[in-house]
């Protein structure tokens, strides 16, 4: 980091911390208002019932970092507050496969991802097909109820910043669209091709000349919380979504419970307050309910599977070792392949009734386990299908402690990991976290542990509104 992106850090932080204070005042003015009235039920913070919503996503907000705030010097006044304030979960039991694209989406729709149907991050591509590396970034993928369906119906406006499978949904988008491989400026323009109304980035730009100013490859949630300010200082949307993942990277580069994640997640709780303060300055903080949500906890890996490996080796799929014209290794006869979701992955056999490509997959991977320590276990039947797992998979397979799944299909089987921290697993390997607070929702409020599942199902039960397809059901918050 060089001493320019300092300083502006620095800067940055000042101003947010200047923005929290007013946050704070206005948020004690309303205690002081509720508090005062004998009319106004104890239990409520803010005396509206919520017109509104503001859902921010810490990605990869395990829920040991709230939990044991205190013995982490976590200076993350905005969260304690809330937490304070609001209502919070001890923990969160998240879906599976754990990883960012289908538990964002049971979020917004209460649907475990084998209904929903996004599950995975990235679009699963089976060998012989076009082999495009495109994530699952837009919404008409999803084959559920969402949240922003059910506010359009309610002539709700709706507004999404970086929200995993969303582009193309909603009144304001600024869509997330990347790809490995691609410049900023190729990923920019991506975006800004995809991005509702046509004409909104471009018009931030010219309204904040700093807009990219504290932006760098490794983080961009300055930039997503700027436009999450504008959007709601300009458009004042119903429902609001923001996806901050800077803290979701810093883990996997530096692993979980370091010193970078800690100083990362100090500065997500700096962007939460600018956004509140936003809201603040909009004059429509006191009538929105804000829910601080995550998808998925963080384990410390080293070292990697390669899953596809195995199953050459099984001689269920062929690896040839040529590459094609896009660089991407031509695999012939195929009978299974694994469809990788970090510490997960689907073992999807091409012929889902054969029983003897099944024997022998499984046989493989249970030999590899016996022989590795358990360096994977698999997750078949009723335990795949209790969190949502791939309807489409013969079975899963869950990485062991310290493990991970890579995408090889020649070499070793294990190697060792470039990235530090890891997720995808089965959600009781860790927990996320949720808190609430604001307009509608109780005071001081201690859940223990809830479902992802429920969280959906929640903020639209807030708004008056239901998610159709939900597995889940609103928490009773009263
Ligand atoms: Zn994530």
């Amino acid at each position: 980091m060089n001493h320019t992106s300092q300083a502006g850090q620095v800067r940055a932080l000042k101003k947010g911390l200047g923005l929290l204070g007013l946050f704070l005042s206005i948020l004690l003015l309303f205690v002081q208002t509720s508090s005062g009235s004998h009319q106004s039920n104890q239990t409520q913070l803010f005396a509206k019932k919520a017109k509104r919503v503001i859902v921010i996503s810490i990605d990869g907000l395990d829920a040991r970092y709230l939990q044991r705030r205190d013995e982490f010097h976590l200076k993350i006044p905005t969260l304690r507050l809330l937490m304070n304030q609001g209502v919070s979960a001890r923990g969160v039991l998240t879906v599976y496969p754990s990883v960012t694209y289908p538990a964002h989406t049971s979020l917004v729709t209460g649907a475990y991802p084998g209904k929903h149907g996004i599950l995975g991050n990235e679009r699963f591509e089976p060998p012989g097909t076009s082999q495009t590396g495109d994530w699952n970034w837009f919404a008409r993928y999803i084959r559920a109820d969402t949240l922003w369906d059910a506010a359009a119906r309610a002539g709700l406006k709706t507004a999404m910043i970086s929200w995993p499978a969303s582009a193309g949904a909603g009144d304001y988008n600024l869509p997330e669209i990347f790809k490995n491989g691609i410049s900023l400026q190729e990923a920019l323009a991506r975006i800004v091709a995809n991005t509702r109304p046509v004409g909104l980035f471009q018009e931030i730009t010219r309204h904040d000349p700093a807009l990219y100013q504290h932006s760098n490859p490794d983080e961009q949630d300055d930039l997503r919380t700027r436009v999450a300010e504008y959007i709601i200082a300009e458009k004042r949307p119903d429902v609001v979504f923001v996806h901050l993942f800077d803290f979701d990277h810093f883990q996997h580069k530096y692993g979980p419970f370091t010193q970078e994640a800690f100083a990362m997640l100090e500065k997500e709780d700096d962007y939460v307050a600018r956004i509140l303060s936003a809201a603040s300055s909009a004059g429509i903080l006191d009538e929105t309910a804000i829910f601080i949500v995550s998808d998925h906890g963080f384990l410390p890996i080293s070292k990697l599977i390669h899953p596809n490996v195995l199953l050459a080796q099984a001689g269920l799929l062929r690896a040839t070792g040529e590459r094609d014209a896009q660089g991407h290794a031509i695999i012939t006869d195929v009978r299974a392949v694994a469809y990788v979701t970090s510490g997960s992955c689907s073992i999807i056999l091409r012929d889902p009734a054969d029983r003897e490509t099944l024997r022998r997959a499984r046989a493989s991977f249970q030999k590899f386990a016996k022989q590795n320590n358990n360096a994977l276990s698999l997750v078949e039947g009723a335990k795949m299908r209790e969190f949502g797992g791939n309807p489409d998979a013969a079975f899963m397979l869950d990485a062991g402690d310290g493990y991970s799944f890579g995408n090889s299909f020649t070499g070793e089987a294990i190697t060792p990991s470039q990235q530090l921290g890891q997720h995808g697993y089965l959600p009781t390997r860790y927990r996320t976290s949720f808190i609430a607070a604001g307009a509608g929702l109780p005071q001081h409020l201690e859940l223990g542990e809830i479902r992802l599942i429920d969280i959906g199902p929640t903020i639209a039960a807030t708004l008056g509104l239901t998610l159709c397809d939900a597995d889940g059901r609103a928490l009773q918050l009263r």
